[in-house]
C-alpha cells in the first residue's frame, strides 16, 4: 500500500466534511446503496445482483478495483466513487 499517510490524511479530511447522519442508513448514489458501518467504511451493495462489498475511500474488495489497482495504485472504482461521494457530503440521505 503506498503512501500510508497520504491516505490516512485524506480519510480525516473527509470524515470531518460528512454529515454523522451518513452513518448506519442506506444512502442511494445511482444504482449502489452504500452503507456507512463507520465514517471510515462502508458496504456497497449492487441493486441488482445484491453482492456486498467492502469499501472505502482508498480501497474495495470487487474485482474491478483488485486489478485495476495492479494497474494503476491511484485506481478508483464506481463503489470508491459512490463512497467518496457520501463521505463528501455530495449525496446525503436526505437528498434521496
Ligand atoms: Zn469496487
Amino acid at each position: 500500500m503506498p503512501d500510508v499517510n497520504d491516505s490516512q490524511f485524506k480519510i480525516r479530511k473527509v470524515k470531518s466534511a460528512m454529515s454523522v447522519n451518513a452513518v448506519k442508513k442506506p444512502i442511494f448514489v445511482g444504482e449502489l446503496v452504500v452503507y456507512m458501518d463507520t465514517p471510515e467504511e462502508a458496504r456497497v451493495i449492487e441493486i441488482d445482483c445484491r453482492y456486498e462489498l467492502n469499501t472505502t475511500a482508498n480501497s474495495c474488495t470487487c474485482c474491478t478495483y483488485r486489478f485495476g489497482s495492479r494497474r494503476d495504485p491511484k485506481f478508483q472504482c464506481r463503489h470508491m466513487a459512490a463512497v467518496r461521494k457520501v463521505m463528501n457530503g455530495e449525496v446525503t440521505v436526505e437528498s434521496e
